[in-house]
Formats: structure tokens, C-alpha cells, sequence
């Protein structure tokens, strides 16, 4: 982990390279402040973490990452057992916070009450995973090995092999694949 080089105690997630190169390393909270300072306007928290059921009544638990950017404000709520689920919203600097931090719960609630797997039972008592209704949405997020990305589908990771054994019962049809921004809107 990359330490905070102002308060030298938190995880630096913000990472910027000022004037004559310098790489400067920032937590959250420090960034946050600094903003805050710059723009003449604060920036305060408004929730750190929330559960929400998702379409099975699982509970799923989220801690919030709030990043005040010079290009406006990102809030992330981020499942706290990690590769699970994460939702993003962005905003301009101007930004009502907390219309912001609804729009997260909401977009949260839909994101989990919507599902793409269902598991299955083959007649031997083998389970398998598949696809619901031929239609699935992925977070691509990193396994942290050189395995290739992880595909996090109903806050599951899978890797592109158990990808690619999902989609293989639709041999002859067509995938179309793609990407969005995850603060993008249409959800
Ligand atoms: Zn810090």
C-alpha cells in the first residue's frame, strides 16, 4: 500500500504529478480537504457506508469513497467483502452532495435488484452457474495477478475461463459487448 504523503497514515488512493514532476500521493481525506480549501467550498461526508438486500435478500454492505476531482465529484460505494459490487456516480464541481450521495443509494438499489446468473443443477447433482435471460452486465475489475481482469457479474468475480464456460451453451449466436463508464447514467 501506498501511504498518504501528507498525513503519512491512510492508504493514498489519488495519485498526481505537479509541476517539475514531483509524484505526490494523497488519501481520500487529505485530497478532500485540500479541494475543499481551493474551491472555497466544503465537501463534508454525507454517508460513509450503507446495506442494501440484493434480488436474493442477501445483505450486502458498502463503504462510500468520495473524490473530490478537479473535474467534479465521484462517489463510489464500494462492497466492503471486496470484488463485489461497485456502483459509481460523478458529478460537476457545483454539485449538490447529497442529491449526489441519493443518487448513489438509488442507482445501488438497482443495480442489486437486478440479476444476470442463476445457478442450476445438472441431473447428476452437479451445479453450474448460467446465464438467466442471454443478457449480462460486468464490472471489470482487477484480480491483482497476471491471470487478465476479473469479471465481477451479481458482485461475483469469475474469471474469463468460467466466463467463457458460461456463454458456451449459446454456441451460434452473436455477443455484442460494450463499455461505459461506470458513472455513466443509463443504468
Ligand atoms: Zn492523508
Amino acid at each position: 500500500m501506498t501511504v498518504c504523503s501528507v498525513c503519512n497514515e491512510n492508504e493514498a488512493k489519488i495519485h498526481m504529478t505537479i509541476e517539475d514532476d514531483t509524484q505526490i500521493s494523497m488519501c481520500e481525506t487529505c485530497h478532500n480537504l485540500e479541494m475543499s480549501l481551493k474551491l472555497g467550498r466544503t465537501f463534508d461526508k454525507e454517508i460513509e457506508a450503507f446495506t442494501l438486500p440484493d434480488a436474493a435478500g442477501k445483505y450486502r454492505h458498502f463503504y462510500i469513497e468520495q473524490l473530490v476531482l478537479p473535474i467534479g465529484v465521484r462517489l463510489e460505494a464500494i462492497e466492503s467483502k471486496g470484488e463485489g459490487y461497485r456502483v459509481a456516480v460523478g458529478d460537476e464541481l457545483d454539485t449538490d452532495l447529497p442529491s449526489l450521495y441519493q443518487k448513489l443509494v438509488k442507482k445501488t438499489k438497482q443495480t442489486l435488484s437486478k440479476q444476470f446468473l442463476e445457478k442450476k443443477t445438472f441431473p447428476n447433482g452437479q451445479s453450474y452457474v448460467r446465464i438467466k435471460d442471454s443478457e449480462l452486465v460486468a464490472q471489470i475489475q482487477s484480480s491483482g495477478n497476471s491471470h487478465g481482469p476479473l469479471l465481477v457479474i451479481d458482485g461475483k468475480p469469475f474469471t474469463w475461463e468460467e466466463e467463457g464456460k458460461m456463454i458456451s451453451s449459446f454456441e451460434g449466436f452473436e455477443i455484442e459487448m460494450k463499455m461505459k463508464e461506470s458513472t455513466d447514467d443509463e443504468f
